[in-house]
């Protein structure tokens, strides 16, 4: 069913607490952990506990838990300090965009200087 956990999924290893990460917010709907290979000083993935492979599956199915998603990354980027500086909200969407980890998820990227357009 859709939202189900995925026995090979990494991330829902990790709402499960089956795989390790490090939890800085958590909610009903959501989990926000620390990127094991951080591109910025404050590196933050906020995903739904239920498994959707990207955003767009995630937005059509469940829409308060995207805006759930956007509300987590906004307290993460308040709670790194990072909000005033600015930060960014990426949903890589397909391996051709750099997904990797087919769960959906946002990456929360501050603390430096963000270059336009990214590569
Ligand atoms: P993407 O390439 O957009 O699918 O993003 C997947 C992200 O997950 C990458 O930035 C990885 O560094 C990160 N990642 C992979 N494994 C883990 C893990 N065990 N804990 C935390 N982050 C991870
Ligand atoms: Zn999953």
């Amino acid at each position: 069913m859709a939202g189900e956990p995925q026995a090979d999924c990494l991330f829902c290893k990790i709402v499960s607490g089956e795989v390790p990460a490090t939890v800085v917010r958590e909610s009903e709907t959501t989990v926000a952990f620390r990127d094991i290979n951080p591109k910025a000083p404050t590196h933050v993935l906020v995903i739904p506990r239920a498994h959707y492979p990207d955003a767009a599956s995630l937005a059509a199915a469940e829409p308060a838990v995207a805006a759930d998603i956007l509300r987590e990354a906004a307290a993460v980027a308040a709670g790194d300090q990072v909000d005033a500086t600015g930060y960014r909200i990426v949903f890589n969407t397909g391996a051709g965009a750099g997904q990797t980890v087919f769960h959906a998820h946002a990456h929360v990227l501050g603390g430096r200087g963000l270059e336009w357009p990214p590569g």
